[in-house]
């Protein structure tokens, strides 16, 4: 029994009973039928053998609890003059199912799908539609320094690949239908043969996997029944996010199908330089500059810090430039606690003097005139 006859018959109309009938209905609904039809009764009477045919097949499908719901699933899909997939709950068809994994596997998304609607009875792989999760949904975002170290909620714009609002995805001119695939019978797959003894097995190549032929194609979205769907949502960045850190949503991704869960959101977060502080892990970075003479003879100095006011910073005589002073807790604040603000000293040197700073400069050269501080690397004395 082809899903086709499915598609062409209407079980129900056969033994005169409503879709929702209840198991009972149809039992006793064939039971009358089938008295009344029955060969024995009607002797030499085709028509009546035909029909009799009939109404043994609608109701070999329709006791049958597992093959009802196939068939009633291949006729809210195929049906009624309008091919449709199914719709999930807020989210609409799952995009992920219908068009990535399609030619990875053969397993899941319409393979696994059309797979149980045109096994051809036999393929038992899953009995009915399982729930399906959402699709991921990838998106970026540009936090301010600060909103990266105490976290943030910042509103995102993010684009997922949905069903095509004009087609639902079939990617047929509304009111044309796909047809079912010939050359894979809507499996999807074809089977051919290498000439040795391998039988390959690969997505059909007429109907790219989709086990359906598009011959009038969806004007907006030319046949690959595929749309976009923008949507702006409200994203709660944690806190200590570091620039370029890539953070996972749970639950922010797509819709899922028949209660199955959301995707996931993944973030791509860039986090704005400051102007002042960097960072390293859970310490901040600051750059102080410092005059000659605070370096040689020592000073307290104040630091910025980036929550509170300045700190007083004690340099000892004789700092070498580029040194790195530890002020500590005035780092990142994470749970567990807080780092350091590391501060590192930049000598200044004066680009004008006045004639008393020169005068001066030249007596300190005069009283400190010792060996050549290059003399080691031009190596002689
Ligand atoms: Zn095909
Ligand atoms: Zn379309």
């Amino acid at each position: 029994m082809s899903t086709k006859d499915w598609l062409e018959k209407d079980y129900y109309k056969v033994l005169g009973v409503s879709a929702d009938a209840k198991p009972e209905e149809i039992k006793k609904a064939f039971r009358k039928l089938a008295r009344q039809y029955h060969p024995d009764q009607n002797k030499h009477n085709p028509e009546a053998e035909e029909k009799f045919k009939e109404i043994s097949e609608a109701n070999s499908v329709l006791s049958d609890a597992e093959k009802r719901k196939e068939y009633d699933e291949a006729r809210r899909l195929f049906g009624g003059g309008g091919f449709r997939f199914p719709r999930g709950g807020q989210g609409g068809v799952n995009p992920e199912d219908l068009f990535v994994n399609v030619n990875s596997s053969g397993d899941s998304g319409l393979g696994d799908l059309f797979g149980n609607l045109f096994g051809g009875g036999g393929a038992q792989r899953r009995s009915g539609r399982g729930p399906r999760r959402g699709a991921d949904i990838e998106g970026e975002v540009t936090i301010d320094f600060a909103d990266a170290l105490a976290g943030a909620m910042v509103s995102m714009q993010t684009t997922s690949e949905v069903a095509c609002d004009t087609c639902h995805g079939t990617g047929a001119r509304p009111g044309t239908q796909p047809t079912v695939c010939r050359a894979c019978q809507g499996s999807g797959m074809q089977t051919s043969n290498s000439g040795g003894m391998f039988q390959i097995s690969e997505p059909c190549r007429e109907c790219r996997g989709r086990g359906m032929i598009v011959t009038d194609p969806c004007p907006t979205c030319a046949g690959s029944g595929r749309g976009k769907s923008r949507r702006t949502m409200q994203v709660r960045i944690p806190a200590g996010v570091t620039d370029g850190q890539r953070i996972r949503i749970k639950g922010k991704g797509g819709a899922g199908e028949n209660s199955g869960a959301a995707g996931d959101l993944y973030v791509m977060v860039h986090v704005r330089p400051h102007s002042v502080f960097g960072r390293k892990g859970d310490h901040l970075t600051v750059t102080v500059p410092v005059t000659f003479v605070e370096a040689a003879l020592g000073a307290d100095i104040s630091v910025p810090t980036l929550d509170d006011g300045p700190v007083r910073l004690r340099i000892p005589a004789g700092t070498p430039n580029g040194r790195t002073f530890r002020v500590k807790g005035r780092g990142v604040k994470t749970r567990t606690g807080s780092g350091d603000l590391l501060a590192s000293v930049e000598a200044q040197v004066p680009t004008h003097l006045s004639e008393e700073a020169r005068a001066a400069l030249q007596a300190y050269a005069a009283r400190v005139a010792g060996p050549d501080p290059r003399a080691a690397m031009l190596g002689g004395s």
